[in-house]
């Protein structure tokens, strides 16, 4: 197994001076040295071809015990100097302080196919940033993290990747819904790959730390490395063009999660990628039925600041924190207010434009905006699943009068559409109706495109509980199934075709289907 380490982060950074694992404050360093925990017994559960190639290896490492020994914290590769990362957050509007990478830490970068990749082990042990928490990560939270990484990139939403999952053999104390009922859990690592893992607290913390010089190196090595577009003569203009094109980043980001139906769950600071990618998986979800309202994330049941609707708000104010911690490098807050001020309408037509193309309208029509809005208000009376609605679309037949009855499968109880609400419906695929009537492209081109935007198979959180619950008991083949069929995800793929199917009545209120908790 060959993986060439080019370290940039540990080296164009500082590096906290104290080493070794034990729980700190760190200050003026964007990192500490640190050793991963040596597994008892690891075993690989599942690692991706795919990503494996991005990083240049080839499909026998996988089976190596080369890469069984380094991918699980076991043994350290040539040229790999692990380090956690310093950095701090907002965490559910507060301000936390120091967080950091308090369980995973980076193996380095390699250099690969012309490019840097970060390697990072989540769930490898105790950092200087564990704070009061273990460093481990359960077998449960890790399956959803190395599943939808991948199932994410697949539908072509940014995100971070995941190279492997293996269970480490040692167990995990965890109390699931922190009733005290605390019981034993597999542990397991999972490889995580990024071209970085910067986060908006890395500046944040820095910012409020008063550490302005290593904020400085900090958003050098990022424009450098990641936003070279954004180079400027003068830093501070740098600076400028840098935030608004990670704003610009983060409303595409958005605008992909409301495509999909996906639910971060925790957009706290500490868990927004500078690179706009989706990072941490932690109790993120995918809505079933089209509800803004929704957040699988019980820690934020009666608040409910991250639920699905209210996503492109959290993004803004988040940016709006990052915009305060480069302030600093700039001292001028007209240029940050006039990007904040400009989020909303870029997301508002990003957003338009998006639902446009699920609903394969090309040309871009005055009325668009009321035909979006109505159909939002048609998919609050009834509850009416998201993914299957759209996928239904891509196949009505205009030359049957009933065009309503065709997406009858999309909806949870059908007999509830009726009186005013199925007129509310046949109203709007009236309407939707001629507006297709006035593109030029034909009707089964248009729906094939949208083929293209309107996934057949998402990950849905059912799915991942029955994947984590067979493996729990030892069977690992559903996480194989589950990971073949989400790499196709706009394939009709007939043989699968039993995951095309609304989210069955034992998951609605179960734990770990539709209720998760941030312990992982
Ligand atoms: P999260 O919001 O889950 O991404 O995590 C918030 C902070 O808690 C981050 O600094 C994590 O590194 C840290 N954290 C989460 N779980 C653990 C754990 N089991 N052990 C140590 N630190 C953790
Ligand atoms: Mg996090």
């Amino acid at each position: 197994m060959k993986l060439r380490f080019d370290p940039i982060f540990s080296k164009e950074l500082s590096a906290d001076p104290i080493d070794g694992n034990q729980r700190r404050q760190v200050s003026d360093a964007s990192f500490s040295w640190v050793t991963p925990r040596v597994p008892s017994k690891p075993k690989l559960v599942h690692a991706s071809k795919e990503v494996a190639q991005l990083l240049g290896l080839r499909e026998e490492d996988l089976e190596s015990e080369e890469f069984l020994a380094v991918f699980s914290g076991g043994r350290l590769a040539e040229g790999s100097k692990p380090y956690a990362m310093a950095y701090g957050g907002h965490q559910f509007g507060t301000w936390a302080g120091q967080l950091g990478d308090g369980r995973a830490i980076n193996l380095g970068e390699v250099v690969a196919n012309k490019k840097h990749w970060a390697l990072q082990l989540k769930g490898s042990g105790e950092t200087p940033y564990s704070r009061n928490a273990d460093g481990f990560a359960v077998l449960r939270s890790s399956i959803r993290e190395h599943l939808c990484s991948e199932a994410m990139f697949a539908l072509g939403v940014p995100t971070t990747r995941s190279l492997s999952l293996m269970l480490t053999g040692d167990e995990v104390l965890r109390d699931v819904l922190y009733n005290g009922n605390s019981a034993m859990e597999p542990g397991a690592v999972v490889c995580r790959v990024s071209e970085s893992f910067v986060r908006f607290g890395n500046f944040q913390l820095l910012a409020a730390r008063n550490s302005v010089e290593e904020l400085e190196k900090l958003t050098k090595h990022v424009i450098h490395h990641f936003y070279p577009d954004c180079q400027r003569e003068k830093f501070e203009d740098a600076v400028v063009a840098f935030f608004e094109a990670v704003c610009q980043r983060t409303i595409d980001l958005i605008v992909e999660w409301q495509r999909v139906g996906f639910v971060h769950g925790v957009m706290n600071t500490d868990n927004m990628s500078i690179l706009g990618q989706t990072i941490d998986y932690g109790p993120y979800g995918w809505v079933d039925d089209y509800d803004q309202n929704w957040t699988p994330n019980t820690t934020d049941r009666s608040q409910k600041r991250y639920r699905f609707g209210n996503q492109a708000y959290i993004a803004n104010w988040n940016l709006l924190q990052l915009a305060n911690a480069l302030y600093p490098l700039v001292k001028e807050a007209q240029p940050f207010e006039d990007a904040l001020k400009s989020f909303r309408p870029k997301h508002h037509s990003a957003y338009l434009n998006m639902m446009r193309a699920k609903l394969g309208l090309k040309n871009e029509k005055d009325e668009d905006e009321d035909l979006i809005l109505r159909l939002e208000h048609c998919f609050s009376l009834s509850a009416c699943d998201m993914s299957i609605f759209f996928r239904e679309l891509c196949s009505l037949n205009w030359s049957e009068t009933a065009v309503l009855p065709q997406v009858k499968m999309a909806f949870y109880d059908w007999e509830e559409i009726q009186g005013e609400v199925e007129e509310e419906w046949s109203t709007w695929f009236a309407d939707y109706r001629n507006r297709c009537s006035e593109e030029e492209a034909e009707n089964h081109v248009r729906q094939e495109g949208m083929k293209k935007i309107n996934p057949k198979y998402v990950l849905r959180n059912y799915m991942a509980q029955m994947a984590i619950e067979a493996a729990e008991k030892g069977d690992f083949s559903l996480i194989h199934e589950l990971y073949t069929l989400l790499l196709a995800p706009y394939d009709e793929q007939v043989s699968m075709e039993k995951w095309y199917a609304k989210r069955p009545d034992w998951a609605k209120n179960k734990v770990g289907a539709s209720m998760l908790s941030c312990s992982s």
